[in-house]
């Protein structure tokens, strides 16, 4: 039993599934793909992504504004906190920082203070955060152990940080989710950081539509194409493939408690 902890189901690719997602999501069932998280991006999209995740028990969503959205409607803390009652909603975010795009310092300081304000509305919701990490490892653990974001804990998702910062996010409460990146030819430093964390601290992903997994690299991605990155990480840490996709759904479920 497979697990998608970041699929942007609002966001795919349906021009092989008659434009329903619900077919999309058909394709990735017959793959063994239970539970899917549909992360919430902007407060404009958030509406579609629960219509999308109401209609089924296992799938989920997520309420946030991501970091490197900067027009779109930023919300107040009230206003996360209300969408994040809904039952539907397991999560908060995506949230972080992304200094990547944020090069100047007003784009910098807008992300820090969006970030700060999610760590709230997640503390007050008890539940976890969903983490976008990109050039900025440093800045986020620090900024989650000065919020006490450790009594909330969450996920990295899409992971591509140091061993250091993932080791400083366990220590956080944190899980650390890898991509379709995992499989591609350049992540040899990648490959060796997810050795070393515990199992029961993993979670995967597609982050669909982006990162296909090889050999589909380039694709759209969609959440049948999860087996693929499973596949490949069972073969990495040397495990079976059942008891590696379930160890993974049994960690989803544990994250969805908080
Ligand atoms: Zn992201
Ligand atoms: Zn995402």
């Amino acid at each position: 039993m497979l697990t998608d902890s970041h699929c942007h189901l609002d966001g795919l690719d349906l021009s092989s599934y008659d434009g329903d997602v619900h077919k999309a999501i058909a394709a990735a069932r017959r793959k063994g793909v239970k539970y899917i998280l549909s992360p919430g991006v902007t407060f404009e999209a958030f509406p579609e992504i629960l219509k999308i995740v109401e209609t089924d028990n296992d799938l989920f969503a997520s309420v946030g504004v991501h970091p490197t959205e900067e027009n779109v409607y930023q919300p107040t803390l009230t206003e996360l906190i209300t969408l994040g009652q809904n039952k539907k909603v397991v999560a908060v975010g995506e949230t972080g920082l992304d200094f990547y795009y944020g090069k100047d310092e007003a784009k910098r300081k807008q992300q820090t203070s969006l970030f700060k304000l999610h760590i709230k509305a997640a503390q007050e919701l008890n539940k976890p955060l969903i983490i976008h990490a990109r050039d900025a490892d440093q800045e986020i653990i620090e900024i989650l152990t000065n919020e006490d974001a450790k009594t909330i804990g969450g996920v990295l998702h899409c992971f591509t940080g140091s061993l250091a910062m993932a080791e400083a996010a366990i220590d956080l409460g944190f899980y650390i989710s890898f991509s379709g990146i995992i499989t591609f030819r350049n992540a040899e430093n990648l490959r060796n950081i997810a050795k070393k964390i515990p199992l029961e601290k993993m979670l995967i992903e597609t982050d669909a539509p982006y990162l296909a997994p090889v050999p589909l690299r380039g694709k759209p991605n969609e959440p049948a194409y999860l087996p693929y990155i499973a596949e490949f990480m069972a073969n990495l840490l040397n495990v079976s493939y059942e008891s590696f996709t379930n160890q993974i759904t049994e960690n989803f479920l544990r994250f969805c408690k908080g």
